[in-house]
């Protein structure tokens, strides 16, 4: 397919007290028109630092964009100044975050909050906008849309919110809409209507989706690819497929062994990654997973692997995709 967004060779670093620490190393996906890629990570991975940048939603003061490309409409974001990416926010690449309040008022109704939005970019009357706002509400399941107008948020629940984020961000019918860990806020049976909704939604739109999740459950409902992050790098990028059946970084096997199987009793244990998330202020040259992994090798702890393609749509970063690596048996049950 067409490529709408293309995030090359990314690196992002934090000033904090102790120093300068890279977020984001060397980051490249292709977001493609019509699919959902999944970034999927541990918290502290880097996966809402590299979304973030895309719209320029990083503190200023703290963060640096040391390097790499953000293409959208042959144009780098990255260079774009604060009323040019205005243009683009909310209008042809809008954010749902993982909390509904950060994107919506208090003290505002909620058919003031959508209407406002229509408004602001696509230049039609209020009559008009009011109609489209409830016809949206509705088309997220709000019911009783036109009363719910009146409402303010606190007077929702955490899902319906949600879905007026959905609906205020589906407003300008975006090319791209970027979802940081859109559900992981929300109870279970909720998570799955607002999955389901962005699934009907897409179909009818066509929209571009980069879905940020440390859930590998939603990812299963809803990406066509997924990219594996670890301490601010990609170690594994493939189609659903290939993640769930043909895995081949270690990092992405310890995800899938943690993962609630559907059908699986309750009461067997998952298998949790040993070892504690990398302190990116400490990383060095080798392989980012190294510490954590059960396979690691004596090069993996002072040379970084590079990608290694696997098939068109699979790479992955892992000295074990060497000719010379020892034969290693993945470990059972993987995608079970
Ligand atoms: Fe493990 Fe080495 Fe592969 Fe890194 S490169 S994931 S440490 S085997
Ligand atoms: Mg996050």
């Amino acid at each position: 397919g067409e490529t709408i967004l293309s995030v090359d060779n990314l690196d992002v670093s934090f000033q904090t007290n102790s120093g300068l620490i890279k977020a984001v190393r060397g980051v490249s996906f292709d977001l493609k028109k019509g699919e959902t890629l999944a970034i999927v990570g541990e918290s502290g991975s880097g996966k809402s630092v590299t979304a973030k940048s895309i719209m320029q939603l990083l503190p200023k003061q703290s963060t640096r964009i040391d390097s790499g490309s953000i293409v959208y409409g042959g144009n780098d974001l990255l260079e774009y100044g604060n009323k040019e990416i205005e243009k683009i926010r909310g209008k042809e690449i809008a954010m749902v975050f993982q909390d509904p309040m950060t994107s919506l008022n208090p003290t505002m109704k909620i058919g003031k909050q959508v209407m406002e939005g229509l408004i602001k970019h696509n230049n039609i009357r209020k009559k008009e906008a009011k109609k489209r706002s409830i016809e949206l509400l509705t088309e997220v399941g709000i019911p009783y849309a036109e009363e719910r107008m009146n409402s303010f948020p606190h007077e929702f629940s955490g899902g319906m919110r949600q879905r007026v984020v959905i609906a205020m961000a589906l407003a300008c019918d975006p090319k791209v809409l970027i979802a940081d860990e859109p559900t992981t806020a929300l109870d279970v049976t909720i998570q799955a209507q607002i999955l389901n909704l962005m699934k009907e939604l897409q179909k009818k739109t066509g929209t571009s989706i980069l879905i940020i999740t440390h859930d590998l459950g939603v990812v299963v409902n809803m990406a066509q690819r997924i990219a594996v992050m670890y301490a601010g790098e990609i170690v594994e990028t493939g189609t659903l497929r290939e993640i769930f059946y043909k895995p081949k970084h270690p990092y992405t096997w310890g995800l899938l062994q943690s993962m609630p199987k559907m059908h699986q009793d309750q009461s067997v244990p998952l298998i949790p990654i040993a070892g504690s998330p990398p302190d990116v202020s400490l990383m060095h040259d080798g392989c980012p997973f190294a510490a954590r992994c059960p396979y690691v090798m004596k090069v993996c702890h002072n040379h970084k692997p590079d990608q290694t393609q696997i098939s068109v749509t699979h790479a992955a970063a892992c000295w074990l995709e060497d000719d010379w690596a020892p034969e290693i048996k993945q470990p059972e049950k993987i995608g079970g």
